[in-house]
């Protein structure tokens, strides 16, 4: 809702034309998912509103002489006369953008839900408070301070300090006046760019994680390489173990750049599933071969309990993707000679569990787990040629097929992971 004094203005057509723009651009705004395109239509719809509500001051100024004006033609009046408080109410409560006039004074005159919510101020109002009233943020007040003097101001980064931490894009234009002198009012539009900021500031996590995680192998592969050339390929017994380490770093830093490009295709919503119902037996059958020779050699014996006519609805490789993950997590984390047990139960939703009876996860690691790049024991986890990145694929990938993955753990006794998978609709 827009706040604006009770007083009833006749707006002129042109008014009325650029008031069913603004709305046109406010509802393609909100249907492109470009930032860019809906930046520039915000822009021009804060360049229409500033237009609008200049208008509006100025009827408010002279009531009569619109008065006039509108009687002297009444074909361009008659159809048009709104209330100005319902019009705008109409157009500005689509706005997610906060909306605020302030007048000569810094007085508040007019503003909508999107500021009330952002100043939240105590007396339960923002009309004729003092912005300084308002918030104590000196960026805020010197834009609009600024605008008064006739500057433009765009690109003011503004911050609360809430519960929840909110980062605006501020730009605020002058009012101007008709006679010259200075600006009337300033309006101030508070862009929300919170998401883009932590977009941004994952982004930036991300990235960093990625080059830390290749800097490791390519450190290693680097620094056997120049061993090798300076001498030691020579020495038989040495330069096979080296090319081996080579090897070994190679692959791994294959492995994370697959996992990274899978983990993104997930995310970035280029999986298309192709669901049906799969005999779950045959397939857990399948990832335990796969699995064979790896659960050998570390002594562990895998165990399908699945029921033989056990029917889950999903993607059959990507149901096999998540599988793998963790039953080479289960294989992985375990203890000498310990067991992986994958068994079904149906209900609301169907389940896969994957049960090992391992070391455990210590509690406090739990709520994170499935975060890209998220392990309890570093070291250990590359030791063993893990990227970080399989129980996120995981998650994702459950996520997609509209279900979710859980794990439970106690330590020393083992941890069991949980695939939850809804029925078809
Ligand atoms: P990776 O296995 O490549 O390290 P994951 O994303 O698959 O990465 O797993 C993240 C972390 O979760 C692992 O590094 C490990 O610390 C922990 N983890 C995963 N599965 C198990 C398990 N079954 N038992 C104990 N810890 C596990």
């Amino acid at each position: 809702m827009i706040h604006v004094p009770n007083r009833q203005i006749v707006l002129p057509t042109s008014a009325l034309v650029l008031l069913a723009v603004c709305a046109v651009l406010i509802a393609v705004g909100l249907l492109v998912p470009s930032l860019t395109a809906r930046a520039i239509l915000a822009v021009l719809v804060l360049i229409g509103v500033a237009v609008l509500i200049r208008t509006a001051l100025l009827a408010r100024l002279s009531p009569n002489e619109h008065q006039t004006d509108s009687k002297a033609d009444p074909n361009e009046s008659e159809p048009g006369i709104f209330e100005l408080g319902k019009l705008l109410d109409a157009t500005m409560s689509g706005m997610r953008e906060g909306l605020l006039v302030v007048n000569r004074d810094m007085r508040v005159v007019a503003s909508n839900n999107a500021a009330y919510r952002l100043f939240n101020p105590t007396p339960r109002r923002l009309e004729s408070q003092r912005l300084t009233e308002l918030t104590r943020n000196p960026a805020i007040y010197s834009a609009f301070l600024d605008a008064l003097k006739g500057i433009e101001r765009t690109g003011v980064k503004v911050e609360t300090h809430g519960p929840e931490r909110l980062v605006f894009d501020l730009r605020v234009v002058p009012l101007a006046s008709t006679n010259g002198a200075g600006a009337e009012g300033a309006l101030g539009v508070f862009f929300d760019i919170t998401r883009i900021e932590r977009l941004e500031s994952v982004r930036q996590e991300f990235l960093s994680n990625v080059s830390h995680e290749l800097r490791t192998p390519l450190t290693a592969i680097l620094a056997f390489v120049e061993t090798l050339e300076t001498g030691a390929m020579e020495d038989q017994e040495s330069n096979h173990r080296f090319l081996s380490i080579i090897r070994k770093n190679a692959s791994r830093m294959h492995g994370l750049i697959d996992d990274i490009l899978e983990l993104t295709a997930i995310e970035g919503g280029n999986v298309q599933l192709r669901s049906a119902p799969i005999e779950l037996h045959a397939l857990v059958n399948e990832v335990i071969s796969s699995l064979a020779t790896k659960a050998f050699a570390n002594g562990i014996v895998i165990t399908n309990n699945v029921a033989p006519d056990a029917v889950v609805h999903a993607d059959a490789r990507r149901l096999e993707q998540m599988l793998t993950n963790l039953i080479e997590n289960g294989i992985k984390f375990n203890r000498e000679k310990g067991q992986v047990t994958i068994r079904s139960e149906s209900g609301t939703r169907d389940k896969i569990l994957v049960e090992d009876t391992g070391e455990g996860i210590p509690a406090q690691h739990l709520e994170r787990l499935f975060e890209r790049f998220y392990r309890v024991d570093r070291a250990r986890s590359r030791e063993m040629g893990g990227t970080g990145l399989g129980l996120a694929i995981v998650k994702h990938l459950a996520l997609l097929h509209g279900g979710e993955v859980t794990v439970t753990s106690e330590l020393g006794k083992g941890s069991t992971f949980v695939i939850h998978l809804p029925h078809p609709v």
